[in-house]
């Protein structure tokens, strides 16, 4: 007999599914399947099959400091499991036989759905069906509620869960070569509200508070069963053939980063809320915040099911990872809250892959990533200081105080010596955090945000900047000596292309933004200027370095040279598959850079940002130039190649490049340390600056169209200061109307277009 479905599933363009279990599969299908809110995320493991994969529970403020890598995001209790016994026969993918098996991650509503038909050894067979979430609204919430049904047996059916305080965190991003316990367990026990678990961090001061309630068929457990650090309800059911057994665990949590003495009475009230509101309530309110964020987030692709279903799972992924409101002090990891990798640590990622959607999608979480940065600039002149330069140097990598947090050892330590990664000399961090303040007030308007905290980021940036230059006397120019580059391989350089550029690009913003705070907070600016040592001599410097910095380009050629003595280096160009991608060499090592291979976009990455500044014939020779030795051995790197791909009449590149970040994390692999975050603000990227070709860094939006063969219709929406359009494009027709604000004025291939709330729509052509 056919039941109800627990919760009405969306369709397929919605949903991401996993119909097979592989037990050496489970760790990256469990990053594919993770639910998180910002402020806490769960790995997608299977709630009877945890030991398969890499469990990961995970709060975004929730550090401890780690031998080697400084501090890192602790992996926490986990609170999924449910074990099953079927007539004295444990539900367990090792002993049963699946007889059916689907997952279903249900990116439009939030809720990770789980159907397996098992059979034992013997020969019972039984259902389990299951939703799961994280709660979208009330953040401190999660909720797991199904049925089991047995369908040709009739018996005792055991049912547990509780908390599973035995996690550990693996230290050493691609292999576990050192297991480390984050939490200390204060306290496990049952009480009145179920299981109670309370643990602090062993060297910062957080705490984490966590209670579950499991209850079965409406009812409470009379049992509790401890097995070493998991501690669980037990439930005695007599089960019939036939009918379902209900099943409802209810989860409240609350990580501290600064102990405040035990919140185990603030989350029992909250466990009782969650419980009182109920399962249909509570997903309700799920469900419907998802909606909301949707409508101006979605990306909608007609023609090619496949790829509206990756584009959706990028944007989707992407927003989990980030906490909407300004509640937390954090910004979102290169791995969001998906795994171990990068030990939750923040990179360039956030300011120059991420950043741009939410600044048109969500303008307050692009304000809350940026005040995360403003709040850490004391961190950041101590950082620079010590490096002895001035004013804000921004680590590499950050976390919870904003000091440079780098691994100082490389990852794979394990039997052979670390090279030089020299992983924080990509000083081009401090730019691009710069660069992302200037993004966030041209799209936002945000001016209030600006005068109070962007203006003084852009400032004290372009401060280390001057203190970082070299006068080259031969050359008569400004250099920049011993970086690495974007592109990983190349370390130890001078004139890295990229950070030349961006240099000089944030000295002239910080001289903008003098002005701008003379002007509207002159009190401010005197202030701050005797705050961080500033003179007039200093702008005056300033401009001078900005106009003559030394950027690596040939006048004669138009060939961008990566860094001094790139050219020099040994060619190398790349061997390709049937599909046109880069085979990765086996013969040499691109790591070691003793070639001109190279792992990401990095001068290209130039031609997105500034296109603008680039003649197209420079921009077109460039990007085959690097295209061809680049391994996209980083997933930074294939969006840039889409969306430059674009504007330099290489769809054909561009769509395949499109097509590998969008498919990025979809892919079988083996990677189960998280998600790659900035690939899936990339690929928005690329769908929206790519193949709408919009660019926002003028005084109006401007858009280029081009539509694959593989698509018939693109639409979006974005958030321009205020406005809210709605962007629709075919393959002769663009599209804009004014879902929201005042009548905007945009560019189409260089034709001005007013949109107002009625659709205006102009035809366009475009050759390649
Ligand atoms: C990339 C960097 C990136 C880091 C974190 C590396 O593989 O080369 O550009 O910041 O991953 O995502």
């Amino acid at each position: 007999m056919k039941q109800k479905a627990l919760w009405p599933i969306s369709n397929d363009n919605w949903c991401i599914y996993e119909d097979k279990f592989v037990a050496n599969q489970a760790g990256y299908l469990e990053t594919m399947f993770t639910l998180a809110n910002g402020y806490h995320g769960i790995r997608g493991t299977l709630e009877m099959a945890s030991h398969y994969g890499r469990p990961g529970i995970f709060f975004a403020n929730l550090f401890d400091l780690a031998p080697i890598h400084w501090d890192e995001l602790a992996n926490c209790p986990d609170w999924t499991n449910i074990e099953i016994t079927a007539d004295g026969a444990r539900l367990d993918p090792d002993t049963c036989k699946l007889l059916g098996y689907r997952r279903s991650l249900d990116m439009k509503q939030g809720i990770l759905f789980t159907s397996i038909r098992w059979q034992d050894a013997k020969g019972h067979r039984t259902l389990y069906e299951s939703c799961r979430l994280v709660h979208a609204v009330n953040k401190q919430r999660a909720l797991v509620w199904g049925r089991i049904t047995p369908e040709n047996w009739s018996g005792e059916l055991v049912i547990s869960g509780g908390i599973n305080a035995d996690i550990a965190t693996r230290v050493g991003a691609w292999k576990a070569w050192m297991v480390i316990r984050h939490l200390k367990l204060d306290r496990l026990e049952h009480d009145l509200n179920g299981i109670l678990y309370e643990g602090h961090a062993y060297r910062y001061e957080s705490t984490l508070t966590m209670r579950t309630r499991l209850l079965v068929n409406g009812k409470a457990a009379r049992e509790t069963e401890q097995r070493r650090e998991l501690l669980s309800e037990l439930h005695r059911v007599k089960a019939i053939k036939g009918r379902p057994v209900n099943f409802e665990k209810f989860v409240a949590f609350q990580a501290e980063p600064l102990k405040k003495g035990s919140p185990a009475g603030i989350v029992g009230r909250e466990l009782q809320s969650l419980m009182k509101t109920g399962i249909e309530s509570t997903v309700l309110a799920h469900v419907t915040s998802w909606a909301k964020r949707w409508r101006t987030a979605d990306v909608e692709i007609d023609g090619n099911q496949s790829d509206q279903a990756a584009v959706r799972f990028c944007i989707f992924h992407l927003m989990q990872s980030a906490c909407e409101k300004p509640l937390l002090d954090v910004s979102i990891a290169a791995k969001g809250l998906h795994g171990e990798g990068y030990h939750g640590h923040i990179f360039w990622d956030t300011k120059i892959f991420m950043l741009p959607f939410f600044a048109v999608t969500d303008p307050e979480v692009a304000k809350s990533l940026l005040l995360y940065r403003y709040r850490r600039l004391t961190a950041a002149r101590e950082h620079a200081r010590l490096n002895g330069y001035r004013g804000a140097q921004f680590p590499w990598q950050s976390s919870v105080e904003g000091r440079e947090v780098t691994p100082w050892l490389g990852y794979e330590i394990v039997g052979h010596e670390a090279p030089p990664y020299k992983f924080e000399r990509q000083h081009q961090v401090t730019a691009s955090i710069a660069l992302a303040v200037d993004w966030y007030r041209r799209m936002s308007g945000d001016e209030k945000f600006y005068v109070e905290y962007g203006a003084q980021i852009l400032i004290e940036t372009a401060q280390f900047w001057a203190s970082r230059v070299t006068l080259d006397r031969k050359r008569g120019l400004y250099v920049i000596k011993d970086v690495k580059c974007v592109d990983e391989y190349h370390v130890g350089v001078d004139n890295d292309a990229y950070t030349c550029f961006v240099a000089a690009e944030n000295l002239r913003l910080g001289i903008q933004a003098v002005r701008d705070l003379k002007k509207h907070s002159p009190a401010r600016y005197r202030a701050l200027c005797r705050e961080i040592g500033l003179s007039q001599k200093d702008i005056k410097a300033w401009r001078n370095i900005a106009t003559h910095m030394y950027f690596p380009m040939n006048s004669k050629t138009g060939m961008i040279e990566q860094f001094d003595g790139y050219f020099k280096l040994p060619d190398r160009i790349l061997k390709r598959d049937e599909n046109g991608w880069p085979i990765f060499p086996r013969d040499e090592d691109p790591e070691a850079g003793r070639t001109q291979m190279i792992k990401q976009a990095d001068v290209v990455l130039l031609f997105f940002l500034f296109g603008d500044r680039f003649s197209p014939e420079i921009k077109h020779k460039n990007y085959l130039y690097y295209l061809d030795r680049d391994t996209h051995g980083s997933s930074l790197s294939s969006n840039t190649y889409a969306i430059v791909g674009l504007d330099v009449n290489e769809p054909d590149r561009a769509y395949r490049a499109f097509c590998n970040s969008a498919y990025r994390d979809l892919r079988p692999g083996r990677d189960d340390t998280g998600i790659h975050a900035a690939c899936l603000g990339g690929t928005w990227q690329a769908a929206v600056n790519g193949f709408a070709g919009m660019r926002l860094w003028g005084d109006k939006p401007t858009f280029k169209p081009w539509l694959p063969s593989q698509w018939k219709r693109l639409a979006f929406s974005i958030l321009w200061r205020g406005s809210l359009l709605g962007v629709e494009m075919t393959h002769k027709t663009f599209s804009a109307r004014l879902i929201k604000g005042k009548p905007v004025s945009i560019e189409v291939n260089g034709k001005n277009l007013r949109v107002t709330l009625r659709k205006a729509t102009v035809p366009y052509s475009r050759k390649v």
